[in-house]
């Protein structure tokens, strides 16, 4: 299934071209556009993008002049599924705020600031590279009923349109319902997570190369335990691309 060009859902579409004025929704005080994701570049001028040094495998930033690749001790403790993890990103201030209205309150309008900076990094990073499928992280269907949408779909449309890789947003389902895990250490997330993906009923997957999609990368429990799924389903490789890195 090929995405076009992710469209805004009825609702949103009647109310957005006279909800706001153009002012930025961040800090309420600057000029900003729909188009800019109502997204100031004031409050543009704080996102942190991730830069090397990073962690080979999860994309952790290290702060340091450390020039050889490496990975970080939670790498080494977890045991994760997907080849390599990058975020655009460091989840904080107001990218972590965009993204917690974004999800949780439907402001579906930062959704072009979101997928920028989503954009902004992949599209040079994935260029000359030769991956088959897009695969956003799904949600279960109960939350996704009542979120009305999947951030992480959303943002892996804009992916797709932008790279012109095919997406696939029906492969894989949420068969179990997970709390947050915020609470949760490490192992206790992984365990958490076991299971909580499957194929799609008869879905098979044929040493294609797939990138999954997610909002925010945490821990790697979720994303591996989606990488888990794709890879027993005969997936060559699968590496993760977010947004948002929580540090
Ligand atoms: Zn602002
Ligand atoms: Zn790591």
């Amino acid at each position: 299934m090929t995405a076009t060009a992710a469209s805004f859902p009825g609702w949103l579409e009647t109310g957005l071209g006279f909800l706001f004025p153009e002012i930025c929704q961040l800090c309420g005080e600057q000029r900003a556009t729909a188009k800019e994701g109502y997204v100031c570049s004031r409050c543009w001028s704080h996102v942190r993008f991730v830069k090397p040094p990073f962690c080979k495998r999860c994309g952790l930033p290290f702060e340091g002049d450390l020039t050889t690749p490496f990975e970080c001790a939670n790498c080494r403790e977890m045991e994760l599924h997907f080849s390599a993890a990058r975020s655009a990103v460091v989840a904080h201030g107001v990218v972590l705020e965009a993204i917690h209205r974004y999800k949780y309150q439907r402001a579906l309008w930062f959704e072009p600031f979101l997928a920028g900076l989503l954009l902004r990094e992949t599209v040079p990073a994935l260029r000359g590279q030769d991956w088959d499928l897009i695969v956003p992280v799904p949600l279960h269907p109960l939350k996704q009923r009542e979120r009305e949408f999947n951030q992480a779909e959303r943002l892996a449309a804009h992916l797709s349109a932008a790279t012109q890789i095919p997406l696939n947003k029906n492969l894989l389902r949420r068969v179990r319902f997970t709390n947050t895990q915020t609470r949760l250490t490490r192992p206790e997330r992984a365990a958490n997570m076991r299971g909580a993906f499957t194929m799609r009923p008869g879905a098979r997957l044929d040493e294609e190369r797939v990138i999954l999609v997610d909002d925010v990368f945490t821990t790697g429990a979720t994303t591996s335990a989606c990488a888990q799924a794709l890879l027993a389903a005969g997936a060559a490789e699968v590496c993760v691309w977010t947004v948002a890195r929580g540090i």
